[in-house]
């Protein structure tokens, strides 16, 4: 076995002995429980990632495709079970660093933990609307909220979980970008692969919000929550010098307390 290999299995070994060790002191009350397509625990936790799967996981028009390979398989005879991955940086739920759209932007890696840790407000937008503009979000309350996430027709139609790319998500328009940023939001998110409409003649909400430093999490699965406060945790994989990654988020109702969301502190 290469020693990259023994490496790696190395490491997963140890993964799972602490994956083991965690449930083993898991109190017998905690117990995972399904909804159609995240889990919720009984911590309140509530993933809202969208998985990664070639079948089920749609690829932004243009994007590079999704490759998950096995180099080898216990199930075929091998001693390890090993895979390479390949695929966009925006692939599924992931993040976008300013360097995205923004000379000279932080990449991913320089993202601070603080904006992606903490209170969050989930505000709903019917199926009806695609242009999440400054008259749109007037009529929601979104204002003193320091991270907004936006759960539209995507949700609602369970797009980040059906292969087909669709168009005609619902976007964020610059005008609501602006107020978004000049309100003091410090992370955006959406539930599809852009907050851009799609076929923008320019990336102005990008442009924007990345200027402003604001992360903007994309390709979130919010079916399974509802309007209101949570705390968030989106943590990005930590790719170096890179204008975005993957990321696993996970959400829970806020305690109502704005200060301290669950005993957690917030910035
Ligand atoms: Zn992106």
């Amino acid at each position: 076995m290469p020693r990259v290999a023994a490496e790696i299995l190395c490491v997963r070994s140890l993964t799972a002995a602490i994956a083991l060790g965690l449930l083993a002191c898991s109190p017998r009350e905690e117990r995972a429980t399904h909804t159609t397509a995240t889990q919720e625990l009984s911590t309140g936790w509530i993933d809202v990632s969208a998985a990664l799967d070639p079948a089920k996981t749609p690829v932004y028009e243009g994007d590079a495709p999704m490759k998950f390979d096995f180099l080898r398989e216990i199930r075929k005879g091998d001693i390890v079970t090993l895979s390479a991955y390949s695929m966009g940086a925006h692939s599924g739920t992931h993040i976008d660093a300013p360097m995205h759209f923004v000379a000279d932007g932080a990449p991913i890696d320089q993202v601070e933990l603080e904006r992606l840790i903490g209170a969050a407000r989930v505000i709903d937008i019917p199926d009806s609307v695609r242009a999440i503009d400054a008259a749109e979000l007037s009529r929601h309350d979104w204002k003193g909220a320091k991270r907004v996430l936006f759960r539209t027709r995507a949700s609602l139609r369970g797009w980040m979980d059906s292969v087909a790319f669709h168009r005609d998500f619902a976007y964020i328009a610059p005008d609501a970008a602006q107020l978004l940023a000049d309100g003091g939001v410090v992370l955006v998110g959406v539930d599809y692969l852009s907050s851009e409409e799609f076929g923008a003649t320019a990336p102005r909400t990008h442009q924007i919000l990345l200027g402003r430093g604001i992360p903007i999490v994309e390709g979130m699965d919010l079916r399974a929550v509802e309007a209101g406060d949570y705390d968030l945790i989106v943590l990005p994989l930590e790719v170096r010098g890179h204008e975005g990654a993957p990321a696993r988020a996970i959400m829970r109702k806020s305690s109502g307390d704005p200060a301290t969301p669950n005993g957690a502190t917030d910035s």
